[in-house]
């Protein structure tokens, strides 16, 4: 049966029994921060079974879209690894039970696919007697094609120590005696090649409690998967999946975007760049891109693998942008989605292949060098783990990759610390830069009003040191002075003591604690009792340019796209500056677009709303959006403008949208690959 009919056969299989037919959802986990990509068809369902949510259908089925690297480097040299892939299922929440859902994975395998019956197996979970006895009373599987197998195979979950969790009872094809291992009890559950597993119904009927005992669930209930690639690989007599119908096309398209041949020297490659490449597509459609961090970097990772591979053969140029075209016009009309995004994901593979290729030559080179240094069996030294990771951008997983093909070991310990000790340089430099001198280095508590206070009387100047050129870096126990963090600059003002006045020329944190640079107007500085002034006009303006970079995060997510990520931003006085991640530049249409609605939030005159110590995962649910690259404490504080913005922010703001009072782009330029910025006035400097 092709993959067309597969699918439309499933859904209407269990369509017919009642199941409400439900889309795939996205490949970003939505309330589940836990997961780096959906990998299984009942992540979108998982509150049904526990209760928590009140589930909108009793049954349901799915083809899911998923993403799993954790195999990344068997793709290709295997028959059946994949990164991306998408899982066939049915599910029951608190509806039907073992009695049903047994008999209909049968009944669709043999009558709708019609698989050879005589081939099935199936498996169930030692202690099943009720899975068994459903499997040779009701289907009538010989009982020599039920093998029971213990826990480690056939019992899922609990996720963590405690929740859901039953057994589980899998259907294996046979793929013939010929793949046979010629262990003495080759059977379902064996390591090697002969029985693959294509259907696995899982049971959660316990709800695990912590310290191990086991009560009956709420919703107990059904779970299956079943991966349309390897259902299309046994259903058409395949021995790979890379056979079926689903990716010998594109295999072929990949080998004719590369004017070479299929053959034995380039398939592997071939299957390579497919598989990785339909990861790419359907993971930026879904509003992820290539970075260095988290989803961005797994994914990154997944195209200099596609690419080495296919160095490696011959190729030079950026190709995988090409095999995104096609494989977008195979699939775009189960997932419409992925026309809509066709430009932008070509747009963004492609730059980044030319960034990988940059570098990709070199580092192979590299790369030949270490092969005639060191000899099988030797242990590749951290620091050149590093140079090949930092210079080069051989990610440290590909690396190893292409150290097992060589018979090298590596040193991951030395590679680890060398990566430690380049996250503290790069620390200690942005501390240098934006901490100013430091000449304090006491630890000294401090009490931060800057968010309600604009002058403090009776506070204590208890520490103070000269800088060079005459200026003062002085510490307060009560603050009114913003320091400078998140973009925002620092506040100014002044300070009056007894028989002295200074300046306040900046404000900024010195080893985490907040402190100001001063200028001494007149007297002499000496530790005491102080009345301190932050500059009210400059923080209003700073505070004008602050909640309007928020406007503006949230309008450009809604103009350019969702996927618009904030790389970074610098709040001055009456001016902004924001840079996010984006491939094309904004159309003058789509400026003015973005124009118009932020000024839209500014005569609709909004409140912010400032909600400290919410719980990070929290604030996420809520879908509250964190800054790009940033790390955020346990609590963090949410400035949310209703119906429109919810950022965690730590910064000053306006108490309502209307105070900005008028706001103009000034230009929209590229900074570096793949990086926009806009600039922007507000307040006083935009009239
Ligand atoms: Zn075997
Ligand atoms: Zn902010």
């Amino acid at each position: 049966m092709n993959h067309r009919e597969l699918r439309r056969t499933f859904l209407e299989f269990f369509a017919e029994r009642g199941h409400k037919i439900v889309p795939s959802s996205p490949l970003v986990p939505k309330d589940d921060p836990s997961l780096l990509f959906t990998s299984a068809g009942m992540v979108q369902f998982k509150p049904y079974w526990a209760g928590t949510v009140e589930p909108p259908y009793r049954r349901a089925c799915s083809i899911q879209k998923c993403l799993r690297a954790s195999d990344l480097d068997q793709v290709g040299r295997t028959p059946r690894h994949h990164t991306f892939f998408e899982m066939m299922g049915n599910f029951s929440f608190g509806d039907y039970f073992k009695d049903e859902a047994i008999p209909w994975a049968w009944q669709y395998l043999t009558e709708v696919v019609k698989l050879d019956r005589n081939r099935l197996w199936a498996s169930v979970f030692e202690e099943d007697e009720e899975a068994y006895d459903i499997w040779v009373k009701n289907v009538g599987l010989p009982e020599a094609r039920v093998v029971r197998l213990g826990a480690k195979d056939n019992f899922w979950g609990p996720a963590g120590t405690s929740g859901a969790c039953g057994p589980c009872s899998e259907i294996y094809f046979d793929l013939g005696p010929k793949l046979d291992c010629g262990g003495e009890r080759c059977a379902p559950g064996c390591d090697c090649d002969r029985f693959i597993e294509v259907y696995n119904n899982v049971f959660p009927q316990f709800n695990q409690l912590p310290g191990g005992a086991r009560e009956p669930l709420k919703n107990r209930g059904i779970d299956t998967g079943m991966g349309l690639e390897r259902l299309a690989m046994v259903s058409q007599g395949k021995k790979s999946s890379f056979d079926s119908d689903l990716f010998a096309p594109l295999v072929r398209e990949a080998a004719q975007i590369l004017d070479t041949e299929p053959d034995d020297r380039n398939r592997q490659m071939l299957r390579v760049a497919v598989d990785h490449t339909r990861a790419l597509v359907f993971a930026i459609t879904d509003g992820i891109i290539p970075s260095n961090e988290a989803r961005g970097y797994v994914l990154r990772g997944i195209l200099r693998r596609a690419l080495l591979f296919a160095h490696r053969t011959g190729a030079r140029e950026p190709f995988l942008y090409r095999v995104a075209g096609a494989i977008i016009e195979h699939m775009k009309q189960w997932y419409p989605e992925l026309a809509a995004k066709r430009e932008q994901a070509a747009m963004i593979v492609k730059s980044e292949e030319e960034r990988f290729l940059r570098t990709l030559e070199a580092g192979l080179e590299r790369w030949q060098g270490l092969l005639e240094r060191f000899r099988s069996g030797d242990i590749l030294p951290g620091g050149e783990l590093f140079k090949l990771h930092d210079t080069f951008g051989f990610h440290i997983e590909l690396v190893k990759e292409l150290a097992v093909e060589a018979g090298l070991e590596l040193d991951l310990a030395g590679f680890e610390s060398a990566m430690l000790a380049q996250r503290e340089r790069s620390k200690s430099r942005s501390t240098i830069d934006t901490a100013g001198a430091g000449a304090l280095d006491d630890a000294l508590a401090t009490e931060e009003r800057w968010h309600d206070q604009l002058e403090v009387e009776d506070v204590e100047l208890d520490r103070f040191a000269p800088l060079a050129g005459g200026d003062y870096e002085l510490h307060l126990s009560r603050t009114p002075f913003y320091p400078e963090a998140g973009g925002q600059v620092g506040d100014t003002g002044e300070i009056e003591g007894n028989g002295f006045r200074l300046e306040v020329t900046n404000s900024y944190r010195s080893k985490g604690v907040p402190v100001v640079r001063a200028k001494l107007l007149a007297g002499e500085v000496a530790a005491g009792p102080v009345r301190a002034r932050v500059d009210v006009e400059r923080r209003r303006e700073i505070e004008r340019a602050h909640t309007a970079t928020h406007l503006l995060h949230a309008t450009l997510r809604r103009v350019v796209g969702d996927y618009v990520k904030q790389e970074g931003s610098l709040v001055e006085p009456g001016r902004l500056r924001f840079d996010f991640a984006s491939f094309e530049p904004l159309t003058p249409e789509q400026v003015t677009e973005v124009e118009r609605l932020v000024i839209e939030q500014v005569l609709a005159d909004k409140p912010l709303n400032r909600r400290p110590d919410v719980p990070i995962e929290e604030a996420k649910k809520a879908g509250a959006l964190a800054l790009f690259g940033e790390q955020y404490g346990e609590k963090v504080t949410v400035v949310s403008i209703p119906g429109f913005s919810a950022e965690l922010c730590g910064g000053t703001h306006l108490r309502r949208t209307g105070e900005i009072g008028s706001f103009i782009i000034l230009s929209e330029t590229g900074v570096a690959a793949g990086i926009r910025r806009i600039e922007a006035l507000v307040g006083r400097a935009a009239v």
